[in-house]
């Protein structure tokens, strides 16, 4: 233990001295290459479902506990494809988490759906008392994001949108292995969406779409799969198999060499769980007492945590140092991804979401002014850092563990 040791940036010792990258996702094993290698002689290109893309789907189908699941290129397409499946136009809106990476609601707004954003609760969550606030007669449909791996309020939010008959969906980019009150997340609504780019379970670039609507399974194939996969999976009969040919118009296939990297992760996603929760719970306990850092991560009692990254609470007030002098600090004792994050923030007020008209040209509008002080509270107090979860990755564990500690102490006031 390093405690005693001056702060780096006093002329301390670093607590860590190891090369960066300090996270790279998924481990690249021998076994991994062997699986790439091997899909590279199998098939670059798929057009129907008999290869790796329908593996890919049926084991991430079995891992949700869905009956469908439809690949995407990325998260982004997949989201855009629920936006065209719940049948939303413009004169529509849907409420949004103001506090999300900004694919959870830029799809809608790139269809012209009025996008309007609820507040957080302190895990960074839509609630439904946020929801209520922002409702109103045009809202068809909720997103919610299952942000940084802690589960939504999921019973109350299923409760608000039957109430009001509004369509649910839900964004588990952050939250591949959680649930709500023993229910796995991305189940409780009408579809969802995880992004397997650089998350929990991922492919590289890609996203699935999960549902158990027949036909909801049959829209996303049209969105996104055109030609032999629609021909060969639609329903005859269905109103909208005329356009099996040409789908309609978009082609947003994940690729073979991702889709083998997915049946790869989700072959080994119980050793991925275990070694990522392991460390979660090790950080929990290591930092229950600690007066400047909590794990943001929702009591077991309401779910488990989707093992995305691992969230803190910084606490101000015990603190002789701001949040972002904090990360300074971590990063000078070589705890170099230790972060205050820049890209998942208050998206509220972003031109985009001003746009009504998809074919309007690039003139920003005026965009909403935000009301959302649970979101800056959250934002402006949150840290991050890798949940890491492979073979080899202790010193890291343990250093960023120690680099935590050292410096939390040294500001303890
Ligand atoms: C990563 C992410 C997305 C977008 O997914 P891509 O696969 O990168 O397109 C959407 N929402 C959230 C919350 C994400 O973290």
């Amino acid at each position: 233990m390093t405690t005693t040791s001056p702060l780096a940036v006093h002329g301390g010792t670093p607590v860590l001295d190891l090369p960066r990258p300090h996270y790279q996702w998924p481990a690249v094993t021998p076994d991994l290459e062997e699986t790439v290698r091997r899909q590279l002689h199998r098939s670059l290109s798929d057009r129907d479902a008999s290869g790796v893309i329908g593996e890919f789907e049926s084991a991430f189908a079995r891992f949700v506990g869905v009956p469908h699941a439809v690949s995407f290129a990325s998260g982004t397409a997949a989201i855009h494809a629920m936006s065209r499946i719940a049948g939303l136009q413009p004169g529509d809106a849907i409420l949004a988490p103001a506090y999300t990476f900004f694919a959870t609601a830029t799809p809608f707004a790139h269809d012209g759906i009025e996008v309007r954003f609820a507040d957080a609760d302190r895990y960074g969550n839509l609630t439904a008392a946020t929801l209520t606030k922002k409702l109103t007669p045009s809202v068809r449909a909720v997103i919610v994001t299952h942000m940084w791996g802690n589960p939504c309020p999921m019973d109350e939010i299923v409760e608000f949108c039957r109430a009001h008959d509004l369509m649910l969906l839900e964004d588990c980019s952050h939250a591949h292995f959680a649930t709500w009150r023993g229910q796995r997340v991305g189940t409780f609504g009408d579809m969802a969406v995880f992004s397997t780019n650089q998350k929990a379970i991922t492919t590289g670039e890609g996203g699935v779409l999960v549902t158990n609507n027949d036909r909801y399974r049959e829209l996303a194939l049209l969105f996104g799969h055109y030609n032999k996969r629609c021909q060969q999976e639609i329903d005859p009969t269905a109103e909208y198999y005329p356009y099996a040919f040409t789908g309609m118009g978009l082609k947003h296939r994940i690729t073979t060499l991702g889709a083998a990297i997915g049946v790869h992760q989700l072959d080994h996603a119980a050793d991925i769980e275990r070694r990522r929760r392991a460390i979660l719970t090790r950080y929990a306990a290591s930092l229950a007492a600690n007066p400047v850092i909590e794990p943001a991560v929702v009591p077991e009692t309401d779910g488990q945590h989707g093992l995305y990254v691992l969230g803190l609470r910084f606490n101000p007030t015990n603190a002789s140092v701001t949040r972002d002098e904090f990360v300074a600090l971590c990063h000078a004792e070589g705890a170099a991804d230790v972060d205050a994050p820049g890209s998942t923030r208050d998206i509220s007020s972003e031109p985009l979401f001003a746009r009504r008209d998809p074919f309007a040209p690039w003139v920003p509008g005026t965009p909403p002014t935000a009301d959302v002080p649970g979101v800056t509270a959250f934002a402006d107090t949150f840290i991050k850092l890798p949940l890491w979860g492979y073979e080899g990755d202790e010193p890291l564990v343990a250093g960023y563990l120690d680099a935590l500690v050292k410096v939390s102490a040294a500001v303890t006031r």
